[in-house]
């Protein structure tokens, strides 16, 4: 019995791949230090550290040029109410070979996506850009004035 307790424990611990909790967000402790500076942002802009779903954010091999994606996923529960559940992909080659403002600025983009629902801003320099190449060499020299229009949209939203 005490076997079996030790090995539950343990699987608790550490089986699931390490997730940590970040105030609503489960993810991989690669990720801990720029959620930490997007939801010390976030309450300054926004007043809250809350996220607003359910988010999982964890490495994978994405297609092509993407380098993260955020998607939603309905759970039935079993009194047939729904919760929807966010995940937040990231690609795990760009992040091997990226600068740490540039891990920065895709975390950033992802939540925008995931937590404060925001769309795509093609028409000019922002987080929500989707050619995160264009925004990169700004965001690099100083993601400050960024920042603060990548959480006013989310506030001028509501
Ligand atoms: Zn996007």
């Amino acid at each position: 019995m005490r076997i079996l307790l030790c090995l539950l424990l343990f699987n608790l611990l550490v089986g699931c791949g390490s997730f940590e909790i970040k105030n609503g967000i489960y993810t991989q402790s690669e990720f801990i230090e720029y959620i930490n500076s997007y939801l010390n942002d976030k309450e300054q802009y926004l007043g809250t550290k809350r996220v607003n779903f359910t988010i999982k954010m964890y490495f994978s091999d994405l297609k092509g040029t993407v380098l993260g994606t955020c998607f939603s996923e309905t759970i039935k529960r079993p009194d047939k109410s729904t919760k929807i559940k966010k995940h937040i992909e990231i690609d795990l080659d760009f992040w091997n070979r990226s600068k740490d403002c540039e891990k920065k600025l895709v975390i950033y983009h992802e939540l925008g996506h995931c937590d404060l629902e925001a769309e795509h801003i093609e028409e000019k320099l922002a987080i929500m850009n989707s050619d995160i190449g264009i925004v990169r060499y700004d965001f690099c020299r100083d993601d400050k004035k960024l920042i603060r229009e990548f959480f006013n949209s989310a506030k001028d939203k509501n």
